[in-house]
């Protein structure tokens, strides 16, 4: 398992997940995400919205998800 908070995956908060692929990291920070935004966090609707910017670029979104692969790969195991 590998660790990485919300803050390192585009998120707002020092929350941690725990996962073995990124895929499985990057599904359970989206669903934390869309929690704390129906809680009407204001932390959480910045980074949403930065977020939604970068997805306007489909290159920018690749590149971003491959940066956060590798490091998510780079990290070590628990
Ligand atoms: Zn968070």
């Amino acid at each position: 398992m590998k660790t990485m908070t919300c803050n390192q995956l585009g998120g707002a908060c020092d929350k941690i997940f725990h996962a073995n692929t990124f895929e499985e990291i990057a599904e359970m920070s989206k669903k934390h995400g869309s929690e704390k935004l129906q809680m009407g966090d204001k932390k959480h609707l910045k980074a949403m919205n930065k977020m939604m910017e970068l997805m306007k670029s489909p290159e920018a979104m690749t590149k971003w998800f491959e940066n956060k692969n590798k490091e998510f790969n780079s990290l070590p195991e628990d």
